[in-house]
Formats: structure tokens, C-alpha cells, sequence
């Protein structure tokens, strides 16, 4: 078969697949809730799949992005009046929409994005997870919370946590629906209106989340998203936003902090990775190299960490360190999975691999291949494009012999495409871990886990998941985040929500003035503080 006919199967296939679902009229409707004026010039979003057009929503300008911080910040008033108990429930109902809904949130996902079904429903978890998380927790972190007085009994200190105001969040188009709407979930339960900047590529599924937020009982006007560009509505959002939360490449990171230091306004950030895996000798095999099917399998879970999303996941593995011992058992036991992986088109769960994006990453991903394997770099697996699957279709690819001189050595690929390197050492592979700008995401895999946990220690990365490549660590209510070019701040856990608030203290001082207490002059004064002072060092309780 021609790949001109071979494309207008898959086409024609994914198509009917999605009219019979869903059907345009979804689109049409989520466009419509964009925060943007009329008449405004078309964005236009492709489907990765086959290269098709697959709707449009219109192109936000920045005086859009001043329009929507003002509704937001008008909103916002009456949205920190409501009890966060309240403002909890709203966020259990978003809970409960998206999981009765998620056959539709998989296809706009995937439509828009290229991923399989299995890494869009990633997204699905990690919103509802997030939304259950911050439900339950939110009324204990936002309490006021009494403090130790700067003297006992003659103040009383209490610490409260006020919202930021309105936060801007400006998500990429790799996991478009979790990286925007799990950053707006906590900003919105601590009280702030939120204004989201999709990418131009993905603007859909951050549409249909503030769809089914207003359904969940979410008051008009606390969230509004303008799609658009970065470069364009950027600046309009830095300019008028109370905090911003970004996430997306280093270089644009580096740029938005500048322009967010000359309003000193406060910022998280989740960038790029190149992110490692170290297998030790006694790493679990599991079913693939060992014929079992139970436990844990380095191989899946590596293959796994490799081709999720394509290899466009801010914590994929790129680099892997094998231990000798274990090294010519593992390595072509992975080339083989990898190799062998269900990858094309389909709105099905039958897939693991989906497409890249866009001409641009599949043009990044050849180049870094191309560049290594002209310099000597050997493919134990994949290294092509596969135009016959669609146009931007690229084989899980695992790379030995990888070099300094070759661009993927240390540069992000963001594609399915890894780089093996043989160690004895331990000490050796932790430092060639470290040696590395980013410090986002890395994993060990060994079956004595008290051995695992003490390399973690000794690995500069924001999380670290140990037989398991990133969903144990980002699933979870603790920090998710990078060390070093990876990133500024927290999302999840307690960071993840404080970060949109301000603290304020607040003390009452009772009975006397502590600055002055009555009838001492200056140098009685310093006497006896000095001795109360002295006392308190020993008092229990007092801190
Ligand atoms: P990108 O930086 O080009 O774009 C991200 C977002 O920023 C988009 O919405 C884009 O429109 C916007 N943008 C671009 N230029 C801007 C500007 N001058 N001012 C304001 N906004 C601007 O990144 P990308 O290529 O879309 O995403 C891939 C990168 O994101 C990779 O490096 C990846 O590692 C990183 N990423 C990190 C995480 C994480 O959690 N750490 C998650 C996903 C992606």
C-alpha cells in the first residue's frame, strides 16, 4: 500500500472513530468558551495523528489576557468570601465530572495532542488525584494558624494564609489537560481567580476542563483561558497577574523570570530534564527477560519511562546507566520490548506509543538521532521516523555508544530515544548522573531497596523513584519539582498550594506594650528583657 493511501485510511479510521464518539459539535462548543473578544483570527489545531485539521478556537490578543485579569480579579472577590469547605466541594464535583467524563477528555486529548489512550488517561488520573488531594486538604493548610509570640502571654501571633490575587498559569502542549489544570485546582481552592495560557497546539482540553469546572458549580469568571501565543500573550500576563505559574522549556523559563522580575512578582516553574535511570546488577527483570509475569520488571518500567508520551514527558528517561553484570542480559531485553511496543494512531486502548506533536519535535528527534549516529553512535533499537503510521510517528530508539560530541549527549530530545551507558561503579554512575545541568526527575532499580534509597540521597534530582520510572513519585501528595536548570518551586503536596497564597502574620499585643514596658527607662528595659530572655532559653514548650 502507498503511504498517501495508507495515511487516508488511518485518517479516514481515527476520523470515524471520533465523529462516532463525540462529533465536532464538541469543539465548536469549547471554543466558544475562550475569554476573547470578536471578532478574532482563527487558531488552528491539527491532529497529530494524521496531520488534519481538527478545529479551531480564537487567537487571544493581549488586550484579551487585560480583560480576563480584570473579570478574574472582580471575581475574585467574591470567590475568597466562599468558605473553602465550599470551594472543597466544588472541587470533589470536578473530581467525579472529569472520571464520569473521561471518555471524552481521552479523545481531545489524544486528538489534539498524538498520544496513546493509555498515556492521555495519565492526565485523567493525575487531575482527579489532584482534585481529591486539595479537597481534603485545603481547609487544614489555608487554617489560621496560632504561633509563638515575641513574648508569652503579652502577644498573641497568628499566621494566615491570603490568597495571591489572580495567578496566570501558562501550560505546554505535552500534557495540556494535568499541567494546567492541576496547577489552577490548587490555586483556585486557596482562593485566587485564575487566568490559563494554553499552548497553541493544545488550547482544546484546557477548554474542556474549565467547561466541566463551570458544571461543577465554579463561579463565572474565576477561571478564563485565552489561547494564544507565548511570545504575544506572555508579556500581557506578567504584566497584570499576581503570581505565575509556568511550565515548559528552561530557555523560556529563564525569560519569563526576567520579565517577572521587573514587577517583583512571585513564580513556580517545571522545566526541562534529561532525566537518568541507574539499573544495578541486582535489578528485578520481571516477565520479559526472566518469563515471569508477576512483579516488578525493570524492562517495562524503563521501556515504559522511555516511550510514555512519546518520549515528551518532562520526567522521561534519556540517559540509562546498566551495571556490567546485569548489562548483556538487560540491554537487548529492552531493545526487544522497545522494539516490539504497539505504536500508530488509534483512540484505542490498544496502543502504547503515540505520535510527537509536531513537525517540530519530529524534526528535534531526527536531528538528535541523525547527529549521533553519524558520529558513531550504534541503534540497538528503532532510530526512524515511520511516515507509514502518520506524519509525525517516531520508533522507540535506544542508543549505545553516545559521546560528548553528539548533541542528545546532554541536550533534552523530549522524544522516545534513550542513551545507554555501561558502569561498574557505582560511585561512577552517580556521577555521571549529577553531571548535568537539569535535575528533574531519576530512577534506581535494584531489589534491595534500603541500597536504592541511600543512592537516591546522593542524586540531585527533584524526585526519585525507586523500580518505578515517575507515576509512584508524581502521583503522590508530596513536592513534585526540579533541582538545579529543572525548575523554581513545588507543585503538589503543601507547597503546591501555599505557593498561591501570601503569608500574613497577624499579632495582638495585650496588657502592656512589649517595645516599652511601663515605668523602666531605656537601660532598665534592656536589663530585664535581657533576663526575661535568659529565662525563656530554659522554659519547656517555648521554641
Ligand atoms: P515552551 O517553553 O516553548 O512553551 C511552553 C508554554 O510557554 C506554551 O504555552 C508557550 O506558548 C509559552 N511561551 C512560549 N514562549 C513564551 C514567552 N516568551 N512568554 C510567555 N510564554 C511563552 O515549551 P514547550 O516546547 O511547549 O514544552 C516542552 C518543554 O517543557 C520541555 O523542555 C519540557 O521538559 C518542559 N516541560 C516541563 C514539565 C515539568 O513539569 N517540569 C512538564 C512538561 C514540559
Amino acid at each position: 500500500m502507498s503511504p498517501s493511501k495508507k495515511k487516508k485510511t488511518v485518517a479516514d479510521a481515527v476520523d470515524r472513530q471520533w465523529t462516532a464518539r463525540v462529533g465536532p459539535a464538541l469543539l465548536e462548543r469549547l471554543a466558544e468558551g475562550a475569554a476573547v473578544g470578536s471578532p478574532r483570527e482563527p487558531l488552528v489545531v491539527e491532529v497529530p495523528f494524521t496531520g488534519e485539521t481538527l478545529g479551531s478556537v480564537p487567537l487571544g490578543t493581549p488586550d484579551d489576557v487585560v480583560v480576563a485579569v480584570g473579570v478574574a480579579r472582580a471575581a475574585q472577590k467574591d470567590w475568597v468570601a466562599v468558605p473553602v469547605n465550599e470551594r472543597a466541594a466544588i472541587l470533589l464535583r470536578f473530581h467525579d465530572l472529569v472520571i464520569a467524563n473521561a471518555h471524552e477528555i481521552l479523545d481531545v486529548i489524544q486528538l489534539e495532542g498524538g498520544k496513546s489512550r493509555r498515556n492521555a488517561f495519565e492526565e485523567v488520573l493525575d487531575a482527579a488525584i489532584t482534585a481529591r488531594y486539595y479537597a481534603h486538604v485545603s481547609a487544614s493548610l489555608l487554617r489560621p494558624k496560632l504561633r509563638q509570640g515575641a513574648l508569652p502571654l503579652l502577644t498573641t501571633t497568628r499566621e494566615y494564609r491570603r490568597p495571591k490575587g489572580v495567578v496566570a498559569v501558562i501550560s505546554p502542549w505535552n500534557y495540556p489537560f494535568m499541567l494546567s489544570i492541576g496547577d489552577a485546582i490548587a490555586a483556585l481552592v486557596a482562593g485566587n481567580a485564575v487566568v490559563i495560557k494554553p499552548d497553541s497546539q493544545t488550547p482544546f482540553s484546557v477548554l474542556w476542563a474549565a467547561q466541566v469546572f463551570a458544571e461543577a458549580g465554579l463561579p463565572k469568571g474565576v477561571l478564563q483561558i485565552v489561547p494564544g501565543s507565548g511570545a504575544v500573550l506572555g508579556p500581557a500576563l506578567i504584566d497584570n497577574a499576581d503570581y505565575l505559574m509556568f511550565t515548559g522549556s528552561t530557555a523560556t523559563g529563564r525569560l519569563i523570570a526576567q520579565q517577572a522580575a521587573g514587577r517583583l512578582i512571585d513564580y513556580s516553574m517545571e522545566l526541562g530534564g534529561k532525566n537518568p535511570a541507574i539499573v544495578l546488577d541486582d535489578a528485578p527483570l520481571g516477565r520479559r527477560a526472566a518469563g515471569t509475569t508477576l512483579g516488578i520488571s525493570t524492562v517495562d518500567g524503563i521501556a515504559f519511562s522511555i516511550t510514555s508520551g512519546s518520549g515528551q514527558v518532562c520526567v522521561s528517561c534519556e540517559r540509562l546507566y546498566v551495571q556490567s553484570g546485569i548489562y548483556d542480559t538487560f540491554v537487548p531485553a529492552l531493545a526487544e520490548a522497545l522494539k516490539t511496543l504497539p505504536i500508530g494512531p488509534s483512540l484505542g486502548w490498544d496502543v502504547d506509543v503515540g505520535s510527537l506533536s509536531s513537525t517540530a519535535q519530529l524534526e528535534k528527534v531526527s536531528a538528535h538521532v541523525n547527529d549521533a549516529v553519524a558520529k558513531g553512535a550504534k541503534v540497538l533499537a528503532g532510530g526512524k521516523p515511520r511516515p507509514d503510521l502518520g506524519p509525525y510517528f517516531f520508533e522507540p530508539t535506544l542508543l549505545e555508544g553516545v559521546t560528548e560530541e553528539m548533541d542528545l549527549c546532554r541536550a533534552e530530545t523530549f522524544g522516545p530515544v534513550c542513551a545507554v551507558y555501561r558502569f561498574d561503579d557505582v560511585d561512577e554512575a552517580i556521577a555521571r548522573v549529577n553531571d548535568s545541568e537539569y535535575g528533574l526527575n531519576a530512577s534506581v532499580w535494584s531489589k534491595d531497596v534500603g541500597r536504592a534509597k541511600q543512592i537516591a540521597a546522593r542524586i540531585e534530582a527533584g524526585t526519585v523513584g525507586i523500580n518505578d520510572a515517575y507515576q509512584a513519585t508524581w502521583a503522590s501528595a508530596s513536592p513534585m519539582g526540579g533541582f538545579k536548570q529543572s525548575g523554581v518551586g513545588r507543585r503538589h503536596g503543601a507547597p503546591g498550594l501555599l505557593r498561591f497564597t501570601e503569608a500574613q502574620t497577624v499579632a495582638v499585643e495585650r496588657v502592656v506594650p512589649i517595645s516599652r514596658l511601663p515605668f523602666l527607662d531605656n537601660e532598665r528595659y534592656a536589663q530585664v528583657m535581657s533576663l526575661a530572655i535568659k529565662a525563656l532559653r530554659y522554659i519547656p514548650g517555648i521554641k
